[in-house]
């Protein structure tokens, strides 16, 4: 065993699936991938909150940052991350709020079931026009009645990320891979105090599942779950940290088709150098 530069032991279980990729006494570029994904993943949750770019559109931005008074504008966005790119999802708080004039949430609950939908389908806001409408319409109602009409609640006085989790499950349309990955950029990015990370996990995202398995974390035809799986193996405390890390290099270096292996800060330990 040897220590990560964070400090943390590296457990590799004996029968991993990456130990195949790599011969017997190769098993430190393994351990070495891990560390420097863990490192990334560390040195970006310690540094202090910075505007987080959701979009290219600067108010946007603005309105999804502020969680003070528009945390509602937050969730909502992470609602309508689904199945479109995520820079037109998270744009959507934004379009209402310019097509209806407001965003404050007491006028926001105002607003009717068909109204939502007129604006979703005059505006092609999302690809599931009434289905994704709706699931807007009834966050609101759960955000007024469940959280006193103050989104941040579901966050508020340092809960278990589990409970966190739970809580974004609850609204309509949201499953395992939204609430996990709210949950991260709460905790990662806005540095949302909880009292544990352990229910934070990866999310299988087509960038961070492609260089899980070029690096042999994975198997080829590895399920959502078995990337999940991995993730809580190596780093149970906190298995989203590698989220970010994963992702940054399958955006930047590892693409689909000719991955940028020099310029890949993991060339000299990965199984797959593709140079
Ligand atoms: S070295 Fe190449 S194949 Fe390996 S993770 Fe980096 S970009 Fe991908």
């Amino acid at each position: 065993m040897r220590k990560s530069s964070s400090d943390e032991i590296i457990r590799i279980p004996g029968d991993f699936y990456a130990l195949r990729c790599f011969a017997a006494n190769q098993r430190i570029h393994m351990e070495e991938i891990i560390r420097k994904l863990l490192d990334k993943g560390n040195e970006l949750l310690n540094q202090p909150y910075r505007k987080i770019e959701f979009t290219g559109v600067t108010e946007a931005n603005e309105l999804l940052n502020d969680l003070a008074n528009h945390s509602h504008a937050f969730v909502l966005a992470c609602i309508m991350d689904r199945q479109i790119k995520a820079e037109k999802a998270w744009l959507i708080p934004h379009e209402i709020r310019r097509l209806f004039g407001s965003f404050e949430f007491g006028k926001l609950k105002e607003l009717s079931r068909q109204k939502i939908r007129d604006y979703f389908r005059d505006n092609k806001l999302h690809r599931f026009i009434n289905q994704m409408a709706d699931n807007f319409y009834y966050a609101i109602q759960d955000i007024e009645q469940k959280y006193n009409g103050f989104a941040a609640n579901i966050w508020a006085n340092s809960p278990r990320s589990a409970t966190i989790v739970r809580r974004f499950l609850q609204f309509r349309g949201v499953g395992v891979k939204i609430a996990t990955m709210a949950a991260n950029i709460l905790a990662r990015d806005f540095k949302i105090p909880m009292a544990d990370k352990y229910c934070i996990d990866i999310s299988p995202d087509v960038q961070v599942k492609r260089v899980f398995l070029r690096l042999g974390l994975i198997s080829q035809n590895s399920t959502n779950e078995e990337l999940i799986y991995s993730a809580r193996e190596l780093n149970p405390d906190y298995p989203g940290i590698f989220d970010f890390s994963a992702w940054e290099i399958g955006r930047k270096w590892c693409r689909p088709t000719h991955a940028k292996c020099n310029d890949c800060y993991l060339r000299r330990h990965c199984p797959k150098i593709m140079i």
